[in-house]
């Protein structure tokens, strides 16, 4: 037998079959997962965990993927964006809480008023924070200039899920029409690493129809696209979204929650030196589930300084944690929640990746 966990894992053997494998792991096996993924992140990335202040100011959203919450067409979704003044406050308590860097989030907008809105907000946190401040943007696609722009405002990281791999599978959680389109997603994804941003991917686990075998391509893409950074979250249904209808052929919670912290293990196995988030949506599962994953693979962590008033209406699936919390609430959490996992804070570190960092040396 040549495919046995102790044989895939020592023979670095990943193929489509043998990470199928791994996924479908129990007892020793899993346990094998897991000491190995651990043993990869202590030696390669260490203990250290970087903080990312995450600002979701505005859930406006021009797209309508059929598992989100916050989509166009929940008229139920009260919307908002924040101030420019509310934002770049909630930036500058980052900074001077020493967290080195923050994450831009919201809704698909590609309006030229919103996309000067957010240069002139880039430029203002550069400002305050100096240039060595990180600010990751998660605002979606846009076009190729818009992307350059904000990289040359001072933007140095972009996160855009791929959702699913699988062409097939991501056009039936996304409605079939030129504003959902796989193959710009996947453009976006190149075009923001020739532009020379630290760039991240990633897709939920547990979504209708799919299968171990799309997981395994997803981590198979992840890798020959050489992402920077990843963030991957199980898939939570949302009462007021299409997709919601097919919750009766969804696996249980805990097993989407299981099968996610395996997905993080392989990565960091296979990614040895990128970034790994500790995503919101595991805490949704398990209370203790952003622990979990910074056990086994992650070392990043996002405490949400979103004013409190506004995290009700950011709700992207039933049950997202951390919406009655305040910034300093978040705070304090965060760090007991990184003691507990045994991870370092790092407070004062941007944290680059350290495979960003290799491959800009080795270009
Ligand atoms: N609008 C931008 C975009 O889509 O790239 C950024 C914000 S969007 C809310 C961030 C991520 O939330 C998406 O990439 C998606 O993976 C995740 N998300 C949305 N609905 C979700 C759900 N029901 N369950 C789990 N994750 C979800
Ligand atoms: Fe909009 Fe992003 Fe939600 Fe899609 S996932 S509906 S683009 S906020």
């Amino acid at each position: 037998m040549n495919n046995t966990i102790p044989n895939i894992l020592s023979n670095n053997n990943f193929t489509v079959t043998n990470i199928i494998r791994l996924l479908k792991s129990n007892d020793g096996d899993l346990k094998l997962l897991y000491n190995r993924a651990k043993e990869v992140k202590e030696s390669i990335v260490g203990n250290k965990v970087y903080l990312r202040g995450l600002i979701e100011f505005s859930n406006i959203c021009q797209k309508d993927c059929l598992y989100c919450g916050i989509r166009k067409s929940n008229t139920n979704a009260k919307r908002y964006f924040l101030s420019d003044e509310e934002i770049i406050q909630a930036a500058k308590f980052a900074f001077d809480q020493n967290y080195a860097s923050i994450v831009l989030q919201s809704g698909e907008m590609s309006s030229p008023s919103f996309t000067e809105r957010i240069d002139r907000l880039i430029k203002r946190i550069v400002k305050i924070t100096g240039s060595e401040f990180g600010i990751t943007l998660s605002c979606g696609e846009q076009n190729d200039s818009t992307y350059a722009k904000w990289f040359n405002s001072g933007a140095n990281r972009y996160l855009i899920r791929i959702e699913t791999s699988n062409e097939e599978l991501y056009h039936k959680i996304h409605p079939r029409n030129g504003a959902h389109n796989f193959q710009k997603r996947i453009e976006s994804l190149r075009v923001l690493k020739n532009i020379g941003y630290q760039v991240g991917t990633g897709v939920m686990v547990g979504l209708p129809g799919q299968t171990l075998s799309h997981i395994a391509d997803d981590i198979l893409f992840m890798k020959a696209l050489d992402i920077d950074m990843c963030g991957i979250g199980p898939y939570i249904e949302h009462k007021e979204t299409p997709l919601f209808e097919q919750r009766s052929t969804l696996m249980p919670l805990n097993a989407r929650f299981e099968l996610t912290l395996k997905v993080l293990a392989i990565i960091r196995i296979m990614m040895k030196d990128i970034n790994i988030a500790a995503s919101t949506a595991l805490q949704s599962i398990d209370k203790l589930g952003r622990e979990k994953a910074i056990q086994v693979a992650a070392n990043v962590f996002m405490p949400n300084i979103t004013p409190q008033s506004y995290r009700k209406n950011y709700n992207l699936y039933d049950n997202k944690p951390c919406i009655a919390e305040s910034p300093v609430e978040c705070q304090s959490c965060t760090v007991a929640r990184i003691n507990l996992a045994n991870g370092k804070v790092a407070f004062g570190e941007t944290g680059d990746s350290k495979h960003y960092i290799t491959r800009k040396m080795i270009v």
